[in-house]
């Protein structure tokens, strides 16, 4: 799925077929998370391929690697660049990128790495939780500490709490969960940000022990250009008592329905709620359309 013997991925300066691109049983990121990287969409638009906010991801890659020490190379442009080529490489319009930067050099010290190695590779992905409204479990993990790491930053290594409280979601029958902060809060999910809606309003956790996603950023502006409320507050699960609506926000997922939070279920389909006419402006956005409407 993610490639077939066709498929080029870029890796350190070239294009290579991707089921060449291998990294080695002592590189140190394998053994450490000590890893970063970023999701990021294209989309087809009557203006061609467009990568959705290619300067924001890069910018956030850069700002990822620095937070764990990671030496990085590339510039915003470059990679920019980089990725329209390999977009075109693979005859991909519609498609998910995934830059990887890694520590691949044999170490097994607990020092920062002096060299780091790029991996951008592309695929056709559907929206990574589907388009039915989910059924979601307040997770018995929590989000990190943000203490403990840099939970701004896209670090491999912090992916072990989302795979690990998504599959014990999923192993009890929901379809993704819900975790809290360490004071139990509402923080996010696995990879998505939470919203939910309640008496007209929209509300989403502030900074804090969150990644404060790109996608959540681009749906509070459209809904403030729509005259929507967006509050970012600290909340318990018991505030969502009389929510008539929630969805989740990512690059992968893009914006999705919530039906039902452990036994407290939504009043209103999906369809009706603010989430929904979110989604479709969102989708306007990233194919173009909605620049084109309101040219
Ligand atoms: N939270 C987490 C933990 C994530 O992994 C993601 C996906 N990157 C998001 C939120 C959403 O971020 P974005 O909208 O930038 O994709």
């Amino acid at each position: 799925m993610y490639f077939n013997p066709d498929t080029l991925a870029f890796v350190d300066g070239e294009f290579v077929k991707a089921e060449a691109a291998q990294v080695g049983a002592y590189a140190q990121s394998l053994h450490y998370g000590y890893a970063v990287f970023e999701g990021i969409r294209a989309y087809a638009t009557s203006a061609g391929t467009r990568i959705f906010k290619a300067e924001e991801h890069y910018e956030r890659l850069h700002y990822s690697c620095r937070s764990i020490g990671l030496p990085f190379k590339y510039s915003v442009e470059e990679l920019t660049d980089i990725t329209y080529q390999l977009l075109e490489k693979n005859n991909l319009a519609d498609a998910y990128i995934r830059p990887l930067v890694y520590a691949g050099e044999p170490n097994m010290t607990l020092k920062h790495a002096s060299s780091s190695n790029l991996l951008i590779a592309v695929w056709d992905w559907g929206k990574y939780l589907g388009d039915q409204s989910l059924r979601l479990s307040i997770s018995p993990y929590q989000r990190p500490n943000p203490k403990a790491v840099p939970i701004e930053a896209k670090v491999s290594g912090h992916y072990v709490n989302s795979i690990i409280a998504s599959s014990e979601a999923k192993g009890r029958g929901f379809d993704e969960a819900l975790l809290l902060d360490m004071n139990g809060y509402v923080a996010e999910g696995p990879g998505a940000n939470f919203f939910f809606e309640k008496n007209g309003e929209l509300f989403t956790a502030p900074q804090g022990s969150i990644l404060r996603g790109i996608t959540r950023n681009t749906i509070i502006d459209l809904a403030r250009e729509a005259g929507i409320s967006v509050t970012e507050k600290f909340f318990t699960p018991d505030e969502l008592q009389g929510a008539i609506g929630a969805f989740y926000t990512g690059t992968a997922a893009e914006v999705v329905g919530i039906a039902a939070i452990d036994e407290l279920e939504f009043s209103v389909p999906f369809s009706e709620t603010l989430g929904a006419q979110l989604a479709e402006r969102y989708r306007a956005l990233v194919t173009g359309a909605l620049v084109a409407q309101t040219a």
